[in-house]
């Protein structure tokens, strides 16, 4: 017989083979036969029922899969993949000169092996399959994101994933790299622009222009940190990883949940289409606050309605601000009295911590407003310029009442984002559960979350941020380097109330109301110098200090004992997803 040409250690090729050649075969070493040639392709081939006969008297085991020269179907290679899992080698495989058989081979081999390599182990054994170059890559490409959905390998890895680049995203990232510049951090953020939404307020009051309240998000992230321009989709803890919209999976050692709050517009019928038109506006969007200060010019008399509605919202005073700034305009322009101004609040009392009320108290009596106690805003007809709201009583009944306005300053219900509610991390309310005071996910102890988005019963406020983002970094390195939380959150949150244009009743407090005053003052007094803080100071505090890691005055409280590594060696597993207990 013809050469034999061995293509791996379990399979050869040749040309035709004949009756009398199978003995040798046998005597080779062969085990199986596979005949790749039609009957009656050319004179003298040897039937392939006298060909299996001889083999099977042999004690050869033989398959017959006949292949049409020049066309090797789908089929065809599968069936060739099938026998050469059945049988038991060496098997030698032929057709009229081999070229089928070994294309049969190297067509099976695609999906597990790379083209190039089949066709030089082709080539080894004299055969030119090059012309069979973009069959194999489509088959090699096609098998390629099987391996990549393998659950617990993504393919792109870090050691800290942070999804969200808002306040909280980027202040946790800078203050971790401040600790350890080698970690690898990527933030997942979706969106061009940074916005300082402190700032609003501010625009809303005629104080600032829009543009300094936002700011690239390139310049906002901190430098060394890889962006993730996507959102997150979902996540996937038990794998250690996060999945985006287009169904990338990112692995990480640790991770930042840290993608705010969702305003809930649509959850007050009628005011998503009348925003920013028939008098409706609200300081919680960008675009939408200077139609704030656009409406107060223009207002000479009439009515001016405020909302604020149940708690937790992003800067709890922020609603009362639009209307104390509001007023100040009103009543410098001397139209004050001509405009009946009303305060509809959710809330039980005009501000949650007892101590500023007071003060506030006399600036809604200043400015003769009217405050309406656990009143909630339930629809807009903005055409008709009439609001809805849902008043309870002192007997504990509930009233309706429909207000006819020529200003409403609306903030919406606030609820934690989607992506979020839905997944492992969240609490009973739909925020990423954390441990108030280390910020360390009770089940997930890899999982950190600050911010808006995180259950932490403090202000959601970036003041907030300014210290939770420093706590967050000293215990997840703690936790990457096989230690145990150590740094605690006071639950500190800071409330610049801007009650006049000029001053500030600045509002700090922690845990259960207790007031935190950085200065050693009355916080409780109006002040010009609180004043120059929030419109000079803090924006730069919060773009050049809190989102560079930079920790002024936000040092945080570390507890008296750090277990060394060896007492805590068991705290991080290498794979981190396993539930903390
Ligand atoms: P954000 O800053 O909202 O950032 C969240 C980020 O996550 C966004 O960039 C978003 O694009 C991104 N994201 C969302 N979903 C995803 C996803 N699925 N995947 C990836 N990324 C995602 N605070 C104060 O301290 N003082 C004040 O005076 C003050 N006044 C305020 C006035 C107004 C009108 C408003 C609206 C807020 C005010 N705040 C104030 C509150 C403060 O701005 C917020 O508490 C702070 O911005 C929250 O930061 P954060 O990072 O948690 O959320």
């Amino acid at each position: 017989m013809e050469t034999l040409c061995r293509l791996t250690p379990a399979l050869s090729v040749a040309p035709q083979v004949s009756a009398e050649d199978l003995g040798g075969l046998s005597a080779l070493g062969f085990r199986a036969i596979i005949n790749n040639r039609p009957d009656g392709e050319a004179e003298g081939q040897p039937p392939s029922a006298l060909l299996e006969a001889t083999a099977r008297r042999l004690g050869l085991a033989y398959r017959h899969i006949p292949v049409v020269s020049g066309k090797v179907t789908d089929a065809d290679v599968q069936a060739f993949a099938a026998a050469l899992q059945e049988l038991r080698g060496p098997v030698l495989a032929f057709c009229r000169t081999g070229t089928r058989s070994t294309t049969l081979w190297a067509l099976s081999q695609a999906p597990h092996l790379d083209p190039a390599a089949i066709l030089a182990a082709a080539k080894d054994a004299g055969y030119d399959l090059s012309g069979l170059r973009p069959r194999l890559d489509a088959a090699w490409d096609a098998a390629q994101p099987q391996a990549a959905a393998e659950p617990d390998t993504p393919a792109t890895q870090y050691d800290v994933l942070v999804v969200g680049g808002g306040a909280a995203g980027c202040a946790a990232a800078a203050s971790l790299l401040r600790r350890r510049r080698t970690l690898r951090i990527a933030i997942i953020e979706p969106r061009e622009t940074h916005y300082y939404q402190p700032g609003w307020t501010l625009v809303g009051g005629g104080v600032f222009n829009r543009a300094q309240t936002s700011r690239p998000m390139q310049r906002t992230l901190p430098p060394g940190v890889q962006w993730v321009r996507a959102a997150a989709a979902g996540f996937e803890p038990e794998a250690n990883a996060v999945i985006l919209e287009d169904g990338t999976r990112i692995g990480y050692r640790a991770l930042i949940v840290a993608p705010g709050l969702k305003l809930d517009w649509a959850a007050i019928p009628g005011l998503e289409e009348t925003l920013g038109r028939n008098g409706v506006t609200s300081n919680y969007r960008f675009d939408l606050s200077a139609y704030t200060w656009e409406l107060v010019q223009g207002l000479q008399h009439g009515t001016a309605l405020f909302t604020q509605p149940p708690m937790p919202i992003k800067c709890a005073g922020a609603p009362q601000k639009a209307m104390y700034l509001s007023c100040d305009a009103w009543r410098q322009k001397g139209v004050l009295r001509n405009i009946d101004v009303t305060f509809h609040t959710a809330a039980p009392a005009l501000f949650g911590v007892a101590a500023y009320v007071p003060p506030l108290m006399r600036y809604v009596e200043r400015y003769g407003a009217k405050l309406a106690l656990q009143s909630v805003l339930k629809s807009v007809d903005g055409p008709a310029r009439t609001a809805v709201f849902a008043t309870r009583q002192p007997d504990g009944s509930v009233t309706e009442e429909t207000r006819s306005f020529d200003m409403l300053h609306v903030v919406p219900p606030q609820v934690a984002p989607d992506v979020v509610r839905a997944s492992p991390f969240a609490d009973a309310a739909g925020w990423v559960e954390v441990n108030p005071e280390t910020l360390r996910h009770p089940g997930y102890g890899n999982v950190f979350s600050l911010g808006d988005a995180c259950s932490a019963p403090n202000a959601k406020t970036a003041a907030a941020i300014r210290k939770q983002a420093p706590v967050v970094a000293e215990n997840l390195v703690a936790v990457l380097e096989g230690r145990d939380p150590h740094a605690v959150y006071d639950g500190y949150g800071s409330c610049p109330l801007t009650v006049e244009r000029g001053k500030v009743v600045l509002a700090e407090f922690g845990y259960g109301g207790k007031l935190l005053p950085t200065v050693p003052w009355d916080s409780t007094k109006p002040r010009r110098s609180a004043w120059v803080l929030k419109t000079k100071l803090l924006p730069t505090l919060y773009f050049d200090v809190m989102l560079r890691g930079r920790e002024w005055l936000a040092r945080p409280k570390l507890l008296p004992h750090v277990p060394a590594p060896h007492e805590a060696a068991a705290a991080m597993p290498e794979r981190q997803g396993a539930r903390a207990g």
